[in-house]
């Protein structure tokens, strides 16, 4: 990043920025690829394109767009938010026919359908490219574009052995994250057709997500896709160690991880996730309240075996075990 070749991105572009763009628009099988400063402001950006003020975007019920953007797509978009519950972890192609409207002067009409891969809230739970088709084509059927919140889409794509463009065609846009597994301090990337991506520079703009000399930051971007991309799968087994470690504990349950987040969940009548999560941060381990009976937990690129083991035993104390 010290050495990173920069220019200015606002004015006359950045080299290092473009070299990530096109890397990025490579790697997701799209035409280009913008850098953004957040992957919030990737989501909110595709949102502003794809979705019109007075529609409602259909998305699942636990996305991280509903939850954790406050409520950007109604205050940036005018778009108002249609949760869809699927019938297994995260919505399916049948839960989001259902959830389509019929035509009627007095119903909101659907403008745009939102993925998550992996999901978050769900547990860092995957989508195949087959899933991912069906709900495409539901999409299509319906006339309505796709927009793939992919913050951890590279956690997909190592835990399904396939490359990441393959997972990338069901969506018209994909946003793509460079902090979260890959270990960059900063960025975010939205990839599309590029008549689109050129749009979204404008409203990145707008949105106050030009950047200056950015290649400092795209420059971290790039070494975690350059050397932290294929050990994603490190990261999943330190998830599956854990699993191994913990669950049962004190009658605590753990959701089968498929990426590298686990989730926790507690038994009524124990003490609830805010205590258990206090007493493990007293001893070192970090671990994010998601409910009063659920915990998650993150593993990243900073753990060895011995801290995945180590953390382990902290937690089956702090559950009780
Ligand atoms: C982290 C995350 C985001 C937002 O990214 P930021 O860079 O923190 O704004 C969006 N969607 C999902 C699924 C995420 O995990």
């Amino acid at each position: 990043m010290a050495d990173a070749e920069v220019g200015d991105d606002v004015l006359d572009g950045d080299p290092t920025v473009h070299r990530l763009e096109q890397e990025v628009a490579e790697r997701l099988g799209k035409e280009a690829a913008l850098f953004f400063p957040s992957g919030t402001m990737a989501n909110q950006v595709a949102i502003w394109l794809l979705a019109r003020p007075g529609t409602e975007i259909l998305l699942d019920v636990d996305a991280h767009i509903i939850h954790y953007e406050v409520a950007g797509s109604a205050a940036l978009s005018g778009a108002q938010i249609r949760p869809v519950r699927g019938s297994g972890f995260v919505m399916d192609a049948e839960a989001l026919a259902a959830a389509v409207r019929p035509t009627s002067k007095h119903v909101p009409r659907a403008s745009l359908v939102c993925v998550e891969n992996t999901h978050n809230g769900a547990g860092g739970v995957l989508s195949t490219a087959q899933e991912l088709g069906r709900i495409r084509a539901v999409a299509r059927r319906n006339d309505l574009p796709v927009h793939m919140d992919g913050a951890r889409l590279w956690n997909a794509a190592v835990a399904l052995q396939v490359e990441p463009s393959t997972l990338t065609t069901a969506a018209d846009t994909v946003m793509v994250s460079f902090s979260k597994g890959l270990g960059a301090p900063v960025g975010a990337a939205l990839a599309g057709d590029r008549a689109l991506i050129e749009e979204a520079w404008g409203v990145r703009k707008r949105f106050g997500g030009g950047m200056r000399q950015s290649g400092i930051i795209a420059a971290g971007a790039l070494y975690g896709l350059e050397h932290n991309y294929s050990r994603l799968a490190d990261d999943h087994a330190h998830a599956r160690q854990f699993t191994e470690e913990i669950d049962g504990t004190a009658g605590a349950r753990v959701v089968p991880p498929q990426t590298n987040i686990v989730m926790i969940d507690l038994p009524a009548g124990t003490p609830g996730s805010t205590e258990v999560a206090a007493r493990a941060a007293a001893e070192g381990v970090l671990l994010t309240v998601w409910s009063p009976t659920r915990l998650r937990a993150v593993f990243h690129l900073d753990l060895t075996d011995d801290h995945v083991d180590a953390a382990a035993r902290v937690v089956v104390k702090a559950l009780g075990g």
